[in-house]
């Protein structure tokens, strides 16, 4: 029996599983070259790599039919020849021979005029990469297909390994890496599974299979428990069960502190489908929309009719407010059809809103199905990551362009939309007054704000313990913002993590703060927090 404890934790929940170790995978084609006797046998390697590719989407396409499309690509005669030609001429080896065939393909597909080929190089380069793990003989890691009770253990998980999580196999989730802000941590609470970050060591003490209990709240970890433990830990989960039975009670009441003032309490989600999770928790809305996911999931841009779809969906499902919040991609979040150049310091780069402006076609569309889905709901438009008002005006202006289209083409939209934007960069924070005058609200994103005043990266474990939402300077900025929003009508509401920090909102209702926007398993207990007495 292996104990761990962890300093910092942002979850709650236990977990009693097997541990699935989510392995990182080096896809560098290995160096060996292939002599002319050695050819038909290194052809003959590439021929098997395929009949097992092909073998395994078989059996994925019956769950979903993306994978039927992509047999047909690992079938594709351009690609079998240009692998199979690097082998007998080139004499490359199967793995440099499919890295370059691959490419060659992708790059062929991205100059066709067609948008929906266009699209088909994310596939490509995905078929190459099932063919690469399948030479080096690694086994695929997918953790969109785990179908039974596991803890996943990992060095660090990226928003595109976690996006296919299954919360009802995934039960916990422990990285080596990442901080309680990271977006992995974030989407895993949402779903309510409990997770840890930032544990050392923990891939070095863990196998494939081992029972694992963790605590997330507490911050311990249990490697193979004895009987005792495990039994212990089983009580712990019972009561934990039954706390969260006790907390339901709270959702009749309205949110209405002891002063008698009504709080807003809402949610943030990823994607529709959390949405629909948190659909009994008696909220006044979705506070932040975090529309990343919808570009992630996908294999390319999502086109307007796409994104307006999810869009309408959202405002349907909550007739109160729905904050969407547009693109913020960048920092940890990247898209697997669009290749981001390199940057030094990715948080502090080509980032959110930044990028809307920079590609104001992608931000136009986007635009645009916020707009037209605007009717079916109370929808808000909010701008991450700003640093001046002049991107405020730039982005309202943009919003003013698409409306002015939309009434042309006669295609109705809420005339009265507010816009607003997310207040997270120190830059925000001394402007305040100024953006009050021009936002409709605000919505202080303590993640990024904590990181951005204290200098210190949400998901650098080494300082994990640097990273504090409640260090002083924080709650200076978050009073400024608070102050600077009343000043001028602006409403304020709060989007980060620290809003659902029930040691944190007695606080932030002294400070006048209206709206908490929070992951849907933390509600329950903000509301106990706001409404602040025992039932
Ligand atoms: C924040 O920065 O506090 C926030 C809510 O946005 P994100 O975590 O998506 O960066
Ligand atoms: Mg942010």
């Amino acid at each position: 029996m292996v104990e761990i404890k962890v300093q910092k934790t942002a979850s709650r929940g236990i977990a009693i599983a097997s541990a699935y170790i989510y392995r990182e995978v080096d896809l560098t084609p290995d160096q060996y070259s292939v002599a002319e006797d050695e050819i038909e046998q290194e052809e003959a390697r590439f021929q098997e790599v395929k009949r097992a590719v092909l073998t395994e989407l078989e059996q994925l396409a019956q769950e979903n039919p993306i994978f039927a499309a992509h047999m047909g690509i690992a079938d594709d005669y351009t690609l079998q020849e240009g692998i199979v030609t690097r082998i007998q001429s080139g004499k490359k080896n199967v793995q440099q021979a499919i890295l370059e065939a691959v490419e060659e393909v992708a790059d062929i597909f991205e100059q066709m005029e067609d948008e929906y080929m266009r699209e088909r190089k994310a596939d490509v380069l995905d078929i190459g990469k099932r063919f690469l793990i399948k030479c080096k003989k690694i086994s695929i890691q997918d953790l969109g297909a785990i179908r039974q009770p596991v803890i996943v253990v990992a060095k660090d998980l990226f928003p595109s390994d976690t996006v296919k999580m299954d919360p009802k196999y995934i039960k916990g989730i422990i990285t080596e890496e990442g901080g309680v802000t990271s977006h992995v941590s974030i989407m895993a609470k949402n779903y309510g599974i409990p997770v840890l970050t930032g544990v050392s060591g923990i891939l070095d003490q863990v196998e494939d299979g081992l029972t694992i209990c963790m605590d997330a709240k507490c911050g311990t970890i249990v490697v193979e428990p004895e009987q005792a433990v495990l039994e212990a830990y089983e009580r712990l989960s019972e009561e934990e069960a039954i706390e969260q039975e006790n907390i339901k009670k709270y959702r009749a009441l309205e949110p209405v502190t002891p002063q008698g003032k009504r709080i807003s309490l809402c949610i943030n989600v990823g994607n529709t489908e959390e949405m629909k999770l948190a659909l009994d928790k008696n909220v006044d809305g979705v506070g932040l929309f975090r529309t990343e996911f919808l570009y992630m999931e996908n294999s390319h841009f999502p086109t307007e009719e796409e994104q307006f779809a999810v869009y309408k969906e959202a405002a349907t499902l909550c007739p109160k407010e729905v904050t969407i919040r547009t693109l913020d991609i960048g920092g940890d979040k990247s898209l697997p059809y669009y290749e981001f150049e390199p940057e030094e310091n990715p948080f502090l780069g080509w980032r959110a809103i930044r990028i809307s402006l920079d590609m104001p076609e992608m931000f136009e569309t986007q635009l645009r199905a916020i707009l037209r889905a605007s009717v079916f709901g109370h929808i808000r438009i909010m701008f991450p990551m700003l640093i001046s008002v002049e991107e405020l005006l730039e982005a309202k202006q943009i919003v003013a362009k698409c409306k002015n289209k939309l009434r042309q083409e006669g295609i109705p939209f809420d005339e009265g939309i507010e816009i607003g934007m997310m207040m997270e960069t120190p830059a925000s924070v001394l402007l305040a007054e100024e953006f009050a005058k021009e936002a409709d609200f605000f919505s202080i994103g303590t993640n990024d704000l904590t990181q951005y005043i204290l200098a210190v990266d949400r998901g650098n474990k080494k300082i994990a313990s640097r990273y504090d939402s409640f260090h002083p300077a924080v709650w200076k900025a978050i009073e400024t913002i608070i102050q600077a929003g009343h000043k001028y009508k602006c409403k304020v509401g709060m989007c980060g993590e620290l809003a659902g920090d029930v040691a944190a909102i007695p606080k932030l209702l002294e400070l006048g703060l209206d709206e908490f926007s929070m992951s849907a398993g933390t509600v329950d207990y903000a509301r106990r927090a706001i409404i602040g007495k025992v039932i």
